[in-house]
C-alpha cells in the first residue's frame, strides 16, 4: 500500500459537486479579480478568526511582506524571529528592508523559545514574528509581554495552525496582525496561491488593502504592489471553510492514534502539545535519533515523508552571510537531524494510519 504525503484528490473527491459548482458559477461570472466571492470569503474568515478585518491576498508569503510594510519597517530596522520555519517567515523581513533576528526554537515544542528573546533585543529592534509552527501555537503570553514592555509589534505568522488556539484564544487574534496562507495543501488550502492577513487594527487593514492593491484604484494615494486572491479560489475557500473543523477533527484523530501506537517505541519522540494549548496537526512531526535510516525505510514501504525543515533556517545558504554556527541555535540544530514528518491528512482511511503505524514499527526495529 502506497501512502502520499498529502492527497488532495481524495479531498476534492468528497466536496466535488459543490467544487466544480462554484468554479463554472465564477466563470459564468466572469468574477475573477474583486468580487463577490472574495468580499464574501474576507468577511466568513473574519468572523471564523475572530477578528475586525481580513485583507486577502495572492500568498501567504505576501501577508507577511504587506503587514511589515504597513506597520512602517524603515530600512536596517531588526525584527527577531523563529530560527526554525518556512523560509517566508524570514524572506519578507528582508524584502521590507528589515534585518533578520534569529531566536532558538523550545526543542520540545518547535516554536519559538520566548526566554531567549530579551537578549536579541536592541535599540534597533521593531517587531517579533512567532511561528504556529506544524499547528501548535506558540508560547504567546510571554512574547505578548515583552513586546508590549519594549513597544514592539508581534505578527502571527498563522499559515499551519489555522483554528489552533492558544489559553483559549485562537490564533490570529493575538498579535497586532497575523497571516494565514491558504496554500493548497495547508489545513485551509485553495486549489492554487491564496493567502490573507487578519488584524483588530482599523488603519492598519485599510492601509494594507490600498498597499496590495496598487495604492487605490482610480487615485493612487501610494505605491502599492499587485497581491490579490481571486475569484476562483476565494469561492473554493468558502465550499472549504464549512468543513474545516470537521477536517481539523480528523487531523488529531489520527494524531491520537499515532500517539497511542509510537508509546509503545521508545526511541520515538511523538509531539508534545505544552499546557492550554491545541494542536491542529498541519504536520505530526515524530523525533528520531537515525532519522535517516527511518525515512529510508519507510520510503521502501511506500510512505511517504517530509523534512519540515531539513535545517533550521540560519544554517541554508540564504543566510550564510550571517555567519551562524550550530551553538547559536542549540535546539533547532539538535531537532533539524531527528524531525521526520509522517502522513496526515483528513481523508486517511483506518487501513491507512494502521499501515503507517506498522511500518513505521518495523522500520524502527530495522534501525535498531
Ligand atoms: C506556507 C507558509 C507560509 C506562506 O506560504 P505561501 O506559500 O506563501 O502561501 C508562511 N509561513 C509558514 C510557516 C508557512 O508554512
Amino acid at each position: 500500500m502506497n501512502i502520499p504525503f498529502v492527497d488532495l484528490h481524495a479531498q476534492y473527491l468528497t466536496i466535488k459537486s459543490e467544487i466544480d459548482g462554484v468554479i463554472a458559477e465564477v466563470i459564468r461570472q466572469s468574477a475573477f479579480i474583486r468580487s463577490k466571492h472574495v468580499i464574501d470569503f474576507e468577511a466568513q474568515w473574519a468572523k471564523t478568526v475572530g477578528v475586525r478585518h481580513c485583507v486577502s491576498c495572492a500568498n501567504g508569503t505576501d501577508a507577511i511582506y504587506i503587514v511589515m510594510r504597513g506597520l512602517g519597517l524603515k530600512p536596517g530596522d531588526e525584527v527577531i524571529t523563529t530560527a526554525h520555519s518556512w523560509i517566508s517567515t524570514s524572506e519578507t523581513i528582508t524584502q521590507a528592508g528589515g534585518r533578520v533576528v534569529f531566536c532558538d526554537t523550545d526543542r520540545e515544542t518547535f516554536t519559538i523559545d520566548p526566554s531567549r528573546i530579551e537578549s536579541l533585543i536592541t535599540p534597533r529592534t521593531v517587531g517579533i514574528i512567532p511561528v504556529h509552527l506544524y499547528g501548535q501555537p506558540a508560547d504567546m503570553d510571554p512574547i505578548l509581554a515583552i513586546a508590549a514592555q519594549r513597544r514592539l509589534w508581534v505578527i502571527e505568522d498563522c499559515a499551519q495552525a489555522h483554528l489552533a488556539e492558544y489559553k483559549g484564544r485562537q490564533v490570529g487574534t493575538m498579535g497586532t496582525a497575523a497571516t494565514f496562507s491558504f496554500y493548497p495543501g495547508k489545513n485551509l488550502g485553495a486549489m492554487g496561491d491564496a493567502g490573507c492577513l487578519v488584524t483588530n487594527d482599523d488603519k492598519l487593514a485599510s492601509w494594507s488593502e490600498l498597499f496590495a492593491r496598487h495604492g487605490g484604484k482610480g487615485e493612487h494615494t501610494i505605491e502599492g504592489i499587485n497581491s490579490r486572491l481571486d475569484g476562483i479560489q476565494a469561492a473554493i475557500l468558502s465550499v472549504k471553510l464549512p468543513h474545516l473543523m470537521k477536517w481539523t477533527e480528523e487531523r488529531r484523530k489520527i494524531a491520537a492514534q499515532y500517539d497511542d501506537h509510537f508509546a509503545k517505541l521508545p526511541t520515538v519522540r511523538t509531539p508534545r502539545i505544552a499546557a492550554n494549548r491545541t494542536h491542529v496537526y498541519h504536520l505530526y512531526v515524530i523525533r528520531v535519533e537515525n532519522r535517516d535510516a527511518l525515512q529510508h525505510h519507510l520510503n521502501e514501504s511506500g510512505i511517504a515523508t517530509m523534512l519540515n525543515y531539513s535545517k533550521a533556517l540560519p544554517y541554508y545558504p540564504a543566510y550564510g552571510r550571517l555567519g551562524h554556527t550550530p551553538a547559536d541555535f542549540p535546539n533547532a540544530y539538535h531537532n533539524q537531524s531527528r524531525i521526520l514528518s509522517i502522513p496526515i491528512y483528513p481523508e486517511m482511511t483506518d487501513e491507512m494510519v494502521a499501515h503507517v503505524v506498522d511500518s513505521v514499527s518495523r522500520a524502527i526495529g530495522l534501525c535498531a
